[in-house]
């Protein structure tokens, strides 16, 4: 799988020939190498330069990280926590895994001095509980920093301290979702929280707590390398800087990519990627993880930035992209996916335990040939009723493909009536 840069290097250098989980590597490429002097600037300072970078959360919702973090309560007596989502598990997405398993450091750096930004004497890093060689990593990484002086009390003399934990998740697509991820992390199911009150006022523990992606705090030691500014002139003016674009499914060259904030989609498949795979027609991409709404290939020529996917009813998600070519079946593709979120709904919510197991039922219907014709409006109306009717975004994300399916798509439920069922494909 091709790791590569065809654009500004920023985040990405897999294959450059070092090995950056070592720490004396990461320092001699510059790693931590300014870490006193940030550790003792004005903590305004050192956010402001996060807020000008318009760093846009990369875990898929988009929000600005800085501004995230400005919304943490002021003059409480808590404590406060930074809690990083490594607990990377939608469909398609491959990005933060990178720096788990091949660039630590860059996790670990930003994890330091994200969490001297917001007040923060404790940094949990909750991993997907699948990524076995990551989490050795990660823990490996942890340890050499304590051995260095640079975790722990009094971090190189600057008079801050911090204690950074990684905690293995046990595989539950849900402790992807925030407040879920707190919960497990509290020892508990993870199951989400009901919002407001959000994270930053009531978090871990009770206390304000801010949970970014793994991408978005590797980004950090970047931004203050370059320059808030200078990180946000790589993108778009309402999208900043570079980010980790995956590819995956019929394309020739699929592998992760770092890219402006703003690339051309049709670019990205057909120029970085190579093209579709044995040059196959283009049928349908899913522009950034499964639970994401599916384009048709009228609809590619467009830039990927959390604003510009929204004009054509999608969203830039994790920025994982599926590539479908002919000839394979829609029903197929959603089947697979229903089947996914209906397995991984936690069941606080009606709408989203009945709900998901019932769209799965109703498209395995049209694959098998029991479909009546009334079960395409049945489909798209059952996940009408989810949508905005759960505690959290997993309903949502099972019913928008379906909803996306079924609009473009119908005429292949009408032909797997028609034709009792589905025959095989490729
Ligand atoms: Fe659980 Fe689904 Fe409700 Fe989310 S929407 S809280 S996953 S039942």
């Amino acid at each position: 799988m091709a790791t590569e840069n065809p654009g500004t290097n920023c985040l990405l250098r897999d294959g450059d020939g070092n090995d950056y989980t070592d720490l004396k590597v990461y320092q001699k490429a510059g790693g931590y190498a300014k870490l006193k002097e940030r550790l003792t600037m004005s903590r305004d300072d050192l956010r402001e330069e996060v807020v000008k970078a318009n760093l846009r959360g990369r875990g898929g919702a988009g929000f600005p990280a800085g501004v995230k973090w400005g919304f943490l309560p002021k003059d409480t007596d808590k404590p406060v926590y930074l809690v990083i989502n490594a607990d990377e598990g939608e469909p398609g997405t491959f990005k933060d895994r990178y720096f788990l398993q091949k660039d630590p450091h860059r996790l670990l750096e930003g994890c330091i001095l994200s969490s001297y930004a917001i007040r923060s004497n404790a940094c949990y890093i909750y991993t997907r509980g699948e990524f076995y060689d990551e989490i050795q990593t990660i823990d490996k990484a942890i340890a050499d920093l304590y051995e260095a002086g640079l975790l722990g009390k009094n971090i190189l003399g600057t008079g801050y301290d911090l204690d950074i934990y990684q905690h293995p998740g046990a595989g539950a697509y849900i402790c992807g979702e925030e407040t879920a991820l707190l919960e497990s992390l509290e020892g508990k199911a993870g199951q989400p929280r009901m919002k407001p009150p959000f994270p930053a006022i009531v978090g871990l523990f009770g206390c304000p707590t801010i949970v970014n992606n793994v991408e978005t705090i590797a980004a950090v030691p970047v931004i203050l390398d370059m320059g808030g500014d200078n990180f946000a002139a790589l993108g778009t003016e309402r999208n900043g800087g570079t980010k980790l674009f995956g590819i995956s499914g019929h394309v020739k060259k699929p592998g992760l990519y770092e890219l402006p904030m703003g690339f051309n989609m049709k670019k990205f498949i057909y120029e970085v990627a190579g093209g579709t795979l044995d040059d196959r027609p283009l049928k349908a991409v899913i522009p950034g993880g499964s639970s994401c709404p599916m384009l048709t290939p009228d609809e590619i020529d467009i830039a990927m930035d959390f604003d510009s996917l929204k004009t054509v009813g999608s969203m830039l998600g994790t920025g994982g992209a599926i590539v479908i070519c002919e000839p394979t079946s829609m029903i197929d593709v959603i089947l697979r996916i229903s089947r996914f979120y209906s397995h991984e709904s936690c069941g606080q919510c009606t709408p989203c335990r009945e709900g998901t197991g019932w769209l799965y039922r109703l498209i395995k219907g049209f694959k098998d040939g029991t479909a009546r014709p009334g079960d395409i409006d049945t489909l798209y109306n059952a996940a009408e009723h989810i949508d905005g009717h759960t505690i959290c975004a997993l309903g949502p994300a099972a019913a928008w493909p379906v909803q996306s399916v079924v609009r473009k798509f119908r005429h292949e439920f009408e032909a797997a009536i028609q034709n009792g069922g589905l025959a095989e494909t490729a």
